[in-house]
């Protein structure tokens, strides 16, 4: 139930190992598109996966909730949970679809929350389900930990699987259902659905706290004249803290570390406990997105009006045509909010960007099919996703079609030296300018 980026990975895999799935969706236009060979995200080996399980028929799209529940022993749940007003996790949709199997549940059946929900949903579901039947059935947690741009690796290959069920029969189904990707030896983690279900925060929100103890590092080091790629070096080969998570940036984004970090802060609230690092992990992530900005404006003594920047990237991270909470949508707003205009240019995210800034194209923001169109008539260019082909561009080009000729990497991509000696002037994130 919920065909998006968790519900057609996950879907897609379990039927590769053999399952005969069905993916639901409320979503028309959606599941007409994927009846058709169409797979609506861009997701790194996800295409052939969905048509040779399609061709193979294990695998099946459809809008009709009452047969696909009908027809099924294990419903996964894996509609968004996106944040609301307060922070607190919407679960709306979670709710809608329990309501669904409820009314539509025909004999035992294990409904499983895949999407990301604060403590207690397991519960919340049970009982909406209950408003509605007398059938047996049992709800278990299983958190997803995938990472968008490597997602059918994730489930393929999981570093662990957590599952948390109080049903032993669900247990044992679960367990069965998830033996075929773990056979290099990961566990399954199996505990009860409270400690599941705050699994899933505890792991964002750390993952989260990496990101922005870096970015308060970086910007040290801006103040102080260190580099902090050094830093990160220095640091990232001690095996008890790793080098993963520690990149300095504009921020993290993405349609999981905000809502989740929101959502944890907004569960401990309700509980009456203070979560004061995660509430600074935001509060830093909220500052970050704004350090390119000031220097960006400082190079051009504060005044923007009538500038044009070319921009790299617009997915929140590479491999991924996913927008949501991308720092490139703040950047790109505040560039236009001081008078400017953006030439914007991403691999993947042209189309997502057409649909979710339609409102500002022809408004300040212009979209680019060719990475090097974009810099045509612009003063300087920003880059805002690492993007693998970003690293190595012609910089002699970028020299000769930038009017400035400046370059904000918000990714510390480049070597400063190297591209001021090609007469570039180069800003990144907590590196001294040479
Ligand atoms: P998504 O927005 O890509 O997909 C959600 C899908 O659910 C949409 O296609 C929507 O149309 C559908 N939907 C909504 N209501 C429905 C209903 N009543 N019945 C059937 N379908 C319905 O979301 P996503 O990124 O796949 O995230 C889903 C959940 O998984 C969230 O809770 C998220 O936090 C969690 N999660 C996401 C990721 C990730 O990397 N995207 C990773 C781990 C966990």
């Amino acid at each position: 139930m919920g065909t998006g980026y968790v519900g057609l990975v996950a879907g897609t895999c379990f039927a590769d190992t053999g399952n005969e799935v069905t993916c639901v969706d409320i979503d028309e236009a959606k599941i007409d598109g994927l009846k058709k060979g169409k797979v609506p995200i861009y997701e790194p080996g996800l295409s052939d996966m969905v048509k040779r399980n399609v061709k193979e028929d294990r695998l099946h799209f459809t809008t009709d909730i009452k047969q696909a529940i009908e027809k099924s022993e294990i419903i996964f749940i894996a509609v968004g949970t996106p944040p609301s007003e307060d922070g607190s996790a919407d679960l709306k949709h979670v709710l809608a679809v329990a309501k669904s199997i409820g009314e539509n549940i025909n004999g035992y059946k294990v409904v499983v929350d895949k999407s990301t929900v604060p403590v207690g949903t397991a519960e919340k579901v049970e009982a909406e389900i209950k408003k509605h039947t007398d059938e047996k059935f049992a709800v278990v947690s299983n958190p997803e930990f995938l990472k968008e741009g490597a997602a059918i690796d994730d489930f393929l290959r999981p570093d662990r699987v957590v599952i948390g069920a109080e049903d032993e029969q669900a247990m044992a189904m679960m367990t069965n259902l998830y033996r075929p990707f773990v056979r290099s030896g990961q566990p399954i983690i199996t505990m009860d659905r409270r400690s599941a279900e705050l699994t899933k925060y505890a792991a964002n929100a750390l993952l989260a706290t990496k990101i922005s103890f870096i970015n308060d590092i970086a910007n040290l080091c801006d103040a102080i004249g260190a580099d902090v790629e050094m830093v990160r070096n220095g640091i990232g080969t001690d095996s008890r803290i790793g080098s993963k998570f520690i990149y300095p940036g504009t921020g993290y984004g993405g349609s999981c570390f905000p809502k989740d970090v929101k959502a944890l802060i907004q569960t401990a609230n309700d509980f009456n406990c203070s979560l004061r690092i995660v509430q600074a992990v935001e509060d830093v992530n909220e500052h970050q997105k704004t350090i390119l900005m000031d220097k960006i404006e400082r190079y051009f003594n504060g005044d923007l009006r009538g500038k044009t920047f070319a921009m790299w990237g617009l997915a929140f991270k590479p491999k991924t045509d996913d927008m949501r909470e991308a720092p490139a949508v703040s950047m790109i707003d505040s560039l236009i909010a001081k008078g400017a205009k953006v030439n914007a240019h991403d691999p993947e995210a042209l189309n997502e960007a057409g649909e979710l800034l339609r409102d500002r194209l022809d408004n300040g923001l212009a979209l680019f099919e060719k990475r090097y169109d974009a810099l045509e008539q612009a003063d300087a260019l920003i880059v805002m996703t690492e993007w693998n082909t970003f690293r190595e561009p012609d910089f002699f080009l970028i020299k000769e079609t930038l009017m400035s000729p400046a370059i904000f990497d918000g990714r510390n991509i480049y070597q400063p030296e190297r591209i001021k000696k090609m007469g570039i002037d180069y800003f990144s994130i907590g590196r001294p300018a040479v």
